[in-house]
């Protein structure tokens, strides 16, 4: 069994991505070719922004927006502390100051709560100046947006997206990437949106930011990359992944986001009486499904469960064992709020097979293994 089986996803377009990077091969147009263009169109409809620009990877996707705000050192930025490296790394990048809040211990996502929390007492210190708030979009759900919104509005902070995991989630009928004043994704083969390779976006409505971001992706090109006017970086999206990413573009929208969300009712049908917890998506929400998450009763449950499932060859992973605050290079970075519900999921939950290509049998195997020992 495949955690996430990319192998059968291309057996499926095979045809269809061979056609479209044979294509790029013989076009040799290999930087920058038509098919970025016509993918970053597609991604800008399909998000429903005015503009995509596709870059090397979600990391750069996330350091461009921090960026083109200008973000440096003196400058707070508040991030979840239950999230994957990038998110928090970004910040540190540019020499401002991370931030860690609290997750909401049912949506994983970052804690309105705990937000406020942190932004008052960064205010009370006087230290460092709150400039923006990086929600992430955990494991495929939208962040509650309603609510940091405000706070964004509140505080007169930036909102960065962080939907690296997010692509094809949904608020209503409105899509992810689409929530933040910038959002930003990231196409690694494992999201749900992946390319053959590193890949990433960034999105905006803004026409100043996207022209910014667009120059400091080459460079920081003025007329042409060689006139220079702002210290940029080199981040583009090779031709030959966009020409896969349309093929999987295609899959996604015509049936993949459709079955992910059909294999995680199927798994909160067997798995829900079984005793774990399985994940929350609440109303009007819709989950691209990243990961499907469950959480034990304890780590000593978890770890065991984690087992059981290797010896019947079901590969898990856990997805995070440290918050940010627990990770040796932020060690000396002061906390603002309490971290407790990331130190409690870090040690309970754990992350399941999860995919379009994801069969009954398989899901059923593994809520066997979840009944055994837990009921
Ligand atoms: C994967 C990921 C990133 C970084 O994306 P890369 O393309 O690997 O650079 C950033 N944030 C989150 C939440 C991610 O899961």
């Amino acid at each position: 069994m495949e955690f996430r089986d990319l192998k059968q996803q291309y057996n499926t377009l095979r045809a269809e991505i061979d056609m479209a990077v044979n294509k790029v091969f013989s076009n040799t147009d290999f930087i920058s070719g038509k098919e970025v263009s016509e993918l970053e169109q597609q991604l800008a409809d399909y998000v429903g922004v005015k503009h995509c620009i596709s870059c090397a990877n979600g990391t750069d996707a996330l350091l461009l927006a921090l960026m083109v705000w200008g973000i440096k050192p003196g400058d707070a930025v508040f991030v979840p502390d239950f999230t994957f490296f990038a998110s928090a790394e970004v910040i540190a990048a540019t020499g401002a100051t991370p931030v860690f809040v609290d997750v909401i211990e049912e949506t994983f996502n970052i804690s309105p709560e705990s937000l406020t929390d942190a932004i008052e007492n960064v205010l009370r210190e006087g230290k460092w100046k709150p400039r923006a708030i990086i929600a992430v979009d955990l494991f495929g759900l939208p962040a509650d947006y309603e609510k940091i919104r405000m706070i964004a509005q509140t505080y007169h902070l930036l909102l960065l997206e962080d939907a690296a995991q997010g692509f094809g989630g949904m608020i209503g009928g409105k899509k992810a990437c689409s929530f933040g004043d910038i959002g930003t994704t990231s196409f690694f083969p494992a999201k749900p949106l992946g390319c053959y390779g590193d890949g990433g976006a960034v999105f905006t409505d803004s026409d100043e930011w996207a022209a910014c971001i667009r120059s400091l992706c080459v460079h920081g090109k003025g007329k042409d990359k060689y006139d220079n006017i702002r210290i940029g970086m080199n981040s583009r999206l090779d031709t030959v992944q966009a020409a896969i990413l349309k093929v999987k573009l295609k899959a996604f929208r015509e049936y993949e986001l459709e079955r992910v969300n059909a294999a995680a009712k199927q798994y909160e049908e067997l798995l829900g009486k079984t005793g774990c917890r399985v994940p929350a998506v609440p109303n009007d929400f819709c989950s691209g499904w990243a990961q499907y998450t469950v959480v034990l009763q304890s780590e000593e449950l978890r770890d065991r469960m984690q087992i059981r499932l290797k010896e019947k060859e079901i590969p898990s992973l856990v997805y995070y064992k440290k918050g940010m605050h627990e990770q040796e290079v932020f060690r000396e970075v002061r906390q603002y709020t309490g971290l407790v519900q990331t130190e409690n999921l870090c040690k309970t939950v754990l992350s399941l097979p999860m995919h379009p290509y994801l069969k009954r049998e398989e899901q059923e195997r593994i809520s066997e293994v979840f009944r055994k020992e837990l009921c």
